[in-house]
């Protein structure tokens, strides 16, 4: 079978993949039948997942409103996923005609299809680039011609963290990001965290995700706390998404608490 035209060249679409599976929990189409396959499993081991997905999106629409509120002018969106509803630079030029964003992620699907809805608009660039490497984020030219490391800067962590396991040290990549701004900038992220009246529904994600090539890695609340060193977290601190400054318009709160969210204030 043909694959679609938005597929970039050398994609297997035989294994499950992060970007793609969030994208089909969002109900968008940048997505292959393993994805969904994938998804449904995850609803089924833990019932309440995909609505999950919706409220981690909520909560990311939130962040980039509250930022814009800060004054913050420049989002660079680490992980950033295939642009479907309630994207970061719809949000944020709405909030500030302003604002600039750059998008970053590993996927090629996610990228590619960035850069198709992107295309001509001046204020939003797209990168292929590992968080695990940050500086190659921060130095590369495309991210210093758009955004001014010298003004504030928001680094969007969304659902992302949790695909980095401890060996490629999380605290240094943060630290490092942490570092290239100046004060008054922020660190935003949401992270999935262990559930203790989950047990065994989170046991059967993980190993879920040991079939992909981002196995999860849950951490708690101090194990974030620590990520977050350097960092003044902002009220109302590391908690579940749905608690991080709700919107009434938001809808029912997560059906559980298996993703943290928080924001870190630079000094
Ligand atoms: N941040 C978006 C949001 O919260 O709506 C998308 C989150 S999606 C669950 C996770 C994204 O992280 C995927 O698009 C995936 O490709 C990306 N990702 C995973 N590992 C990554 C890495 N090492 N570097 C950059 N992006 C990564």
């Amino acid at each position: 079978m043909e694959s679609p035209d938005w597929v970039p060249n050398g994609i297997d679409v035989t294994v499950p993949n992060a970007a793609r599976m969030y994208d089909y929990a969002l109900g968008g189409y940048h997505n292959f039948a393993v994805d969904r396959e994938f998804v449904e499993r995850a609803e089924k081991a833990i019932p309440g997942a995909t609505l999950v997905a919706h409220m981690n999106r909520a909560f990311l629409g939130r962040a980039v409103r509250w930022l814009a509120g800060q004054g913050i002018r420049q989002f660079l969106d680490i992980g950033s996923g295939i642009p479907t509803l309630g994207n970061v630079h719809e949000i944020a030029l709405a909030a500030a005609p302003d604002a600039r964003v750059m998008y970053v992620d590993l996927d090629p699907v996610a990228v590619a299809h960035s850069r198709a809805i992107l295309a001509g608009q001046p204020r939003v660039g797209v990168l292929e680039a590992d968080v695990r490497k940050p500086q190659s984020i921060t130095d590369h030219p495309d991210v210093t011609e758009l955004l001014d490391f010298s003004e504030p800067v928001a680094v969007l962590l969304v659902a992302v963290l949790h695909f980095v396991p401890d060996d490629d040290d999380p605290a240094g990549i943060l630290g490092w990001l942490r570092d290239a701004m100046v004060g008054g900038s922020y660190i935003v992220l949401s992270h999935g965290a262990p559930v203790p009246e989950l047990g065994g529904e989170v046991d059967t994600l993980k190993k879920l995700y040991k079939q992909t090539p981002t196995p999860l890695h849950l951490r708690s609340s101090e194990q974030i706390a620590h990520l977050l060193s350097g960092l003044d977290v902002v009220e109302p601190g590391i908690v579940p998404i749905s608690e991080w400054h709700p919107d009434p318009n938001d809808g029912d709160p997560a059906p559980h608490q298996a993703l943290l969210a928080a924001a870190g204030r630079t000094r």
